[in-house]
Order: structure tokens, then C-alpha cells, then sequence
């Protein structure tokens, strides 16, 4: 209890409809860049939302157009921590983790402490108040895939040892974690593998390929690509994602297994640079620097059991998505360097015919 301290608890602002009548949601790493979308989504569907989080790469900016809210509260809190037990919820969601590869290797050892002992402390907590408890895993569960695409059912090809296994093993722990509490005592567990998504929030260094392209297109700086650039990724638009969240916390029947979101869309991280440079119309260059090590070579997500049990899949295209986050990093970067937004013709073509 003595570790939590708390930035703002009911200050009396704006109320929305007086009573919460969808129930409190507990959201971990809610300063974050998806947690503080997560927030803003569970307040207007009619949520009290309690945000936790111990500011490792979130940021209090990111709750700036919510922390007036009087249904809005944030912890700071770190997750490995016991938590308190008052602390009574309807729902857990578990976003709690730094994203970024340069991130989550900057401390490994925390970093896998926070997906084991940050899930144990809210998983018992969600035992204590009978809460339902989303776990944010990853497509990293996968490691280097060698069935492509990837379903659910694959059960990955991972280094135990390597410089990304702190994050990768973590997050197979948690899953573990998650569905052993569901079997011993019966907790309500929504697990989602969630697959490389961009959008504003992300932060300008925060060191992963969506945002890093971006901010360099804008200040006119080299694009960094490591490796050639053929490994693939496929990129989801942050709004797509949490509604498929939000649809897997509230699906009738708990899937007994993780569930991929993801946008099934697939590009070399070569075409990624060249779009970013085509949409943002940047003098940039691109070169390239040394592949990291165990970077997964494709990645791209099956998503058809949210498909036919969700009624999920995204929506926004990466031509279309890659305007917002390019305006957010571009009033960040105090505006007038974005130019002339343009259509990504390659990618717009190949979205057209997936
Ligand atoms: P992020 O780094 O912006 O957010 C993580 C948040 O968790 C931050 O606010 C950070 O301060 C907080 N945090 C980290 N360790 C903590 C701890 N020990 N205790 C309390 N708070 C802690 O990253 P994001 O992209 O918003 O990712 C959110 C979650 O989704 C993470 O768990 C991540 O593993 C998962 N995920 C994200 C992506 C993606 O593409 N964005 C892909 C796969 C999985
Ligand atoms: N990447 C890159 N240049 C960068 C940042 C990343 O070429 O400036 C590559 C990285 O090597 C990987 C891909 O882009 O192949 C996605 O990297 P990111 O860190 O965004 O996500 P992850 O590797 O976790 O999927």
C-alpha cells in the first residue's frame, strides 16, 4: 500500500451520466500508448476507469484529454508490487509493459518481472473481487515463425536466451499464468496476441519502426532500416485494435485459448520506409543499419477465429492510418514540417485486392 501513490482520485470534474453502469475497470500501463486509447474507449462506453501505472514509458500527457474526467482516476503503481487489496473492480486489463524492443532490453530482468510477478499481483487480484482480466500478449509469442501466417494454434519458435527472450518469455509466461488461474480458480481470463500496431501516442523515441520512420521523414533525417528490409510486418491502427479489445473483454463465451488481433495485411519493412517517405513527401534517404538480433523475419496475423467468434477485423488501411499518427508526431515536433499528405499508392493497391 505505502508504494501507491495516487495522482488524482475523484477531483469532482466532469461526471458522465452519474452512475458507472458498466462497472470499474482497472486499466495497467493506462499511461501508455494503447492503455491511455483503452481508457478514453472504457469512460465513453460508460465505465469508471481507475488507470495504473508506473510512468516507465507512459506518459501523463497521454491522460491530458481525461484526467478532468470524475470517472477517471490514475495510480501510480508499479505492477511487480503487491497491490492494494481494497482495491475493488469489475475488470482487469492488463497492459502493463514496456512495447519497444530498446525499451523492454533496457532493464530484462524487470521487464520479465513485470509480465510474471505484475500478472500474478493482478491476477489475484482479480481473484479477490471475482473481476474478469485481459492479458495485452503478443505476436512475439510466435518468435521467428516457421508457419506463416501465424493462427493461434502455432506454438512458435522462440529463443529462451537471446536479448528479446526477457520480453518474448515473459509474455508466454503470463499466458500461462492467465490460463492456469482460469483452470485452478475458475477467473475469467481474455488473453489477446496482439500484433505491431501504430498510432499518436506513440512516443517520438520510443524506438519501434512506425513511429521511428515517421519522425525521421519529418525532421528530414535517414531512415533507418535494419537488415535489407525484406522481414515483413503487418501494422494495425491503434482504433481498430482497442475495439477489437473491447469486443473480446465483452464476447459471451471466454475463448479458452489467446486470441491474435492484428491487421492480416503484410509489408517488408522496405515498403513501410518508402510509403512513410512517399506520404509525408520527406527529402529523407534510406540506409541501413545492422538487423537486430533474433528480429523476426515475417509476421503477419490469422485472424480468423476473431473473425467468425468476434465479428472483429480491421478497418483502416495503413495508407489511410498513417495520417494520424504523421499529424501527431508533426504537431509534436512543433508542426509545418508535414507537407503534403499524398496517397500511398503501392500500399493502397495491395490493401485493395488483400
Ligand atoms: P507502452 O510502452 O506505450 O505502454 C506500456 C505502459 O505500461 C506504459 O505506460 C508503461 O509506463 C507501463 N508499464 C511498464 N511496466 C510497468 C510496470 N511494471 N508497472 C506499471 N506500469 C508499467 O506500450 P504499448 O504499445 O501501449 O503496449 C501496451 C501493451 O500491449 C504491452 O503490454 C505490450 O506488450 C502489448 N503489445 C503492444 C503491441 C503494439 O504494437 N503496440 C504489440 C504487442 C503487444
Ligand atoms: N526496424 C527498422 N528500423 C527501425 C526500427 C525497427 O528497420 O528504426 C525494424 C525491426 O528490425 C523489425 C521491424 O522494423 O524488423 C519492426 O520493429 P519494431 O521494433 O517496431 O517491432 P517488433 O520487432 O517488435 O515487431
Amino acid at each position: 500500500m505505502s508504494r501507491v501513490k495516487v495522482l488524482k482520485l475523484d477531483t469532482g470534474g466532469r461526471r458522465r451520466g452519474g452512475n458507472y453502469d458498466r462497472g470499474r475497470a482497472l486499466v495497467a500501463g493506462g499511461a501508455g500508448f494503447l492503455g491511455s486509447h483503452l481508457c478514453e474507449r472504457l469512460l465513453s462506453d460508460g465505465h469508471e476507469v481507475i488507470a495504473l501505472d508506473n510512468f516507465h514509458t507512459g506518459k501523463g500527457y497521454n491522460l491530458a484529454g481525461i484526467a478532468r474526467d470524475g470517472s477517471f482516476t490514475c495510480i501510480r503503481h508499479d505492477i511487480i508490487d503487491a497491490l492494494p487489496t481494497d482495491l475493488a473492480v469489475d475488470e482487469i486489463y492488463n497492459l502493463a509493459c514496456p512495447a519497444s524492443p530498446p525499451h523492454y532490453q533496457a532493464d530484462p530482468i524487470h521487464t520479465f518481472k513485470t509480465s510474471v510477478l505484475g500478472s500474478i499481483n493482478l491476477l489475484e487480484l482479480a481473484r479477490r473481487h471475482n473481476a474478469k482480466i485481459f492479458q495485452a500478449s503478443t505476436s512475439e509469442v510466435y518468435g521467428d515463425p516457421l508457419v506463416h501466417p501465424q493462427p493461434e494454434g502455432y506454438f512458435g519458435n522462440v529463443n529462451t536466451h537471446g536479448p528479446r527472450s526477457c520480453y518474448d518469455e515473459g509474455k508466454r509466461s503470463a499466458e500461462t499464468l492467465f490460463f492456469d488461474y482460469s483452470r485452478t480458480y475458475g477467473i475469467d481470463v481474455r488473453v489477446a496476441r496482439i500484433f505491431n500496431t501504430y498510432g499518436p501516442r506513440m512516443q517520438p523515441d520510443d524506438g519501434r519502426v512506425v513511429s521511428n520512420f515517421i519522425v525521421q521523414a519529418l525532421r528530414g533525417d535517414d531512415i533507418t532500416v535494419y537488415g535489407s528490409g525484406s522481414q515483413t510486418r503487418s501494422f494495425c491502427f491503434v482504433d481498430d485494435l482497442i475495439e477489437g479489445f473491447v469486443r473480446l473483454m465483452n464476447a459471451a463465451v471466454p475463448p479458452q485459448h489467446p486470441v491474435n488481433l492484428g491487421n492480416p495485411v503484410e509489408f517488408t519493412i522496405m515498403e513501410l520506409a518508402e510509403s512513410v517517405i512517399d506520404y509525408t513527401n520527406s527529402r529523407s534517404r534510406i540506409v541501413h543499419r545492422p538487423l537486430p538480433v533474433d528480429d523476426p523475419r515475417q509476421r503477419k496475423p490469422d485472424i480468423s477465429f476473431a473473425r467468425q467468434h468476434l465479428g472483429w477485423e480491421p478497418k483502416v488501411a495503413l495508407s489511410e492510418g498513417l495520417a494520424h499518427p504523421t499529424s501527431y508526431f508533426d504537431a509534436l515536433l512543433g508542426g509545418r514540417r508535414f507537407v503534403a499528405p499524398r496517397a500511398v499508392q503501392a500500399s493502397s493497391a495491395r490493401e485493395a485486392t488483400a
